[in-house]
């Protein structure tokens, strides 16, 4: 191994063209040196490792080259050249502020800059870390910084731009380094792997370029790494062993989990992963980013912002599919904040098991409410069942309907089922996950209402079904109305669509068409701007995508006028909730 080189020195660039994922910059530079148009001080920042010193050196030998291609990279060949290559040059200079910042180095620096070149046209001066000198030094450079010889060019680069002074950013040509993307560092290391006939599987070399963010020198020195603990067989599974990294089966497994409402199983995934030394906040962040990643990868547009290799973006956008938009939004705000607490929190485990718990609960079918048995519903599809009965004994108080009005009345269903087991613990549960759910203030309810108007989801609502793939496989009404439900514990902010969905549960038509029959056109204008998205996650959930949902107004609603006072009020009160709200705010009565 006496010969061995590390890959980050061995494979650094020697020309503009060999750099990786600084395109657009490098060729700035390149235009620049064609045109002769040179300024004499250059600030590259960026990032640690993504080659600012290294485009420096590249720059300080494509000048001096004495015979320059004609796409502006320097001919390696010239003496220049060589000299450039065997380290042999004078006419790069070096400083690194970070270990040499004070003055003494500096007025070495300066001494060097009155001594012209021997070969060559230019002296180059690269000051690494350059926000790292003493305010001293900074002043004694300032001089020569103003005033520089003409053979003189400077390249200062640093990490940190904000701690520039003014007075040299004022001096400088700035040029901003970006993170390198995954997908360039995996190029890299793959054509690395292949000059040195190392075996490295393409998923390895997607861990190694995620865990080195954005950084090509971190992405080597960890590729090395890995190289000499597997003798040059860079598998997935060692490369996630030996960089202590979970695997990210691992979080399609845990949203799955998920997905199905399997607390037990999430929470033996955290014991799992606790087992094998990672801690419970590497788990949780892992989740959050994964999540993050299921999130764009529902819209082509923003797919490509998973940076992950083919299989793996694949494995997303499949994923993805399963997943409503709300769910994903709340799961990644419940796991950031997770992770963002972990520090302060006293019992850090249970904080993480709790996170986990309230998304399994997002959709979890045992959370919710589920006032009427399937059967029922389909019986009597256009009586107002139970789920909305603790809002109708409100609405008697306010304005009590004569014995004739032509609705169904709510006690009537209400009064028999309290012999059925069902109702009572489900209501707790509902109280438990959101107190405000169902039997929260009406109050709250018109401005939902209002806000249905203009949602973004409501115009995006209707041709949403239209970009889903064919799917065809078997649906039955029982697992209809099971996704249905799954449906539903993810709007928990959306009282009255949640009152409407819980209220009337689909019934099938035919093959896979289905309907609901509500009670009155409200009803319907709640549901029918959601359709589209509701439709779409029954699609996704059931694997078919000709589920068709209608939503129709049963005829004795439609038909009935009225007459008294109080059946006008009834009628104004069921277009408009705010009404009742009013009433109630106000104490008004009907004279
Ligand atoms: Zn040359």
């Amino acid at each position: 191994m006496s010969d061995y080189i590390v890959s980050a020195r061995k494979y650094r660039p020697q020309s503009f063209k060999t750099v990786v994922g600084q395109k657009a910059l490098v060729q700035t530079l390149k235009n620049a040196i064609l045109n002769g148009k040179l300024a004499h001080a250059y600030l590259f920042c960026g990032p640690r490792g993504v080659g600012k010193t290294t485009c420096a050196r590249i720059f300080a030998k494509t000048i001096n080259c004495e015979h320059l291609t004609p796409d502006g990279e320097a001919c390696g060949t010239c003496e220049s050249c060589q000299s450039f290559d065997e380290q042999r040059s004078y006419n790069v200079y070096e400083l690194d502020a970070a270990s040499n910042n004070g003055v003494d180095q500096i007025r070495d620096l300066i001494e060097q800059v009155q001594v012209p070149p021997q070969i060559g046209k230019y002296k180059v001066f690269i000051i690494d870390e350059v926000h790292m000198l003493s305010t001293a030094a900074f002043n004694a450079f300032l001089k020569t910084l103003e005033e520089p010889p003409r053979h003189a060019i400077f390249v200062m680069c640093t990490t940190e731009k904000q701690k520039i002074l003014p007075t040299i950013l004022s001096r400088c040509q700035t040029y901003d380094f970006q993170r390198i993307t995954v997908q360039d560092i995996v190029d890299q290391l793959q054509r690395i792997a292949n000059e040195e006939h190392i075996h490295a599987e393409p998923q390895a070399l997607q861990v190694i370029a995620r865990k080195a963010d954005g950084g090509m020198r971190d992405a080597l020195s960890v590729f090395d790494q890995i190289v000499s603990f597997t003798d040059g067989n860079v598998t997935y599974q060692s490369t996630i062993d030996n960089l202590n990294i979970l695997d990210y089966e691992l979080f399609f497994r845990l949203t799955d989990a998920a997905l199905s409402g399997n607390i037990p199983a999430a929470l033996l995934m955290l014991d799992e992963v606790i087992r094998k030394g990672f801690d419970a906040q590497t788990f949780i962040a892992g989740w959050a980013s994964h999540l993050r990643d299921l999130m764009v990868s529902q819209d082509v547009a923003t797919l490509s912002l998973v940076e992950a290799g083919q299989e793996v973006v694949r494995q997303y956008e499949e994923q993805s599919k399963r997943c409503l938009p709300a769910f994903l939004y709340q799961a990644v705000q419940i796991a950031s904040e997770c992770d963002f607490n972990y520090r302060n929190s006293r019992n850090k485990r249970l904080s993480v098991e709790l996170a986990i718990v309230k998304i399994c609960q997002l959709m979890h079918p045992a959370q919710l409410p589920q006032p009427v048995a399937p059967q029922q519903v389909v019986s009597r599809p256009t009586a107002p069942q139970q789920a909305s009965a603790p809002q109708q004994p409100v609405r008697q108080q306010v304005a009590p309907q004569p014995a004739a009005a032509p609705r169904p009345m709510p006690q009537q269903p209400v009064a028999r089922p309290v012999q059925q087991p069902a109702p009572q613990p489900v209501t707790r549960t509902v109280h438990t996950i959101d107190p405000n759910n169902r039997f929260g203030s009406r109050t709250a309810a018109p401005r939902l209402a209002s806000l249905h108007g203009t949602s973004p989801q409501q115009q995006s609502a209707q041709p949403a079904t239209q970009q889903l793939p064919e799917m065809n496989d078997p649906v039955t009404p029982d697992a209809l109305r099971r996704a249905w439900k799954q449906y539903i514990s993810t709007i928990p902010t959306e009282k009255l669509l949640m009152n409407t969905m819980v209220s009337y549960l689909p019934e099938l038509v035919e093959g896979t068409q289905y309907k609901i029959t509500v009670v009155s056109e409200a009803q319907q204008e709640i549901f029918m701007p959601h359709r589209g998205e509701i439709l779409r996650y029954l699609c996704n959930v059931l694997h078919n995508s000709h589920i068709q949902i209608d939503c129709e107004v049963a005829p004795e609603s439609t038909v009935r006028h009225a007459f008294s006072p109080r059946e006008k009020l009834q009628e104004m009160m069921d277009d408009n909730p705010a009404i009742e709200s009013l009433i109630q705010t106000f104490g008004l009565e009907i004279g």
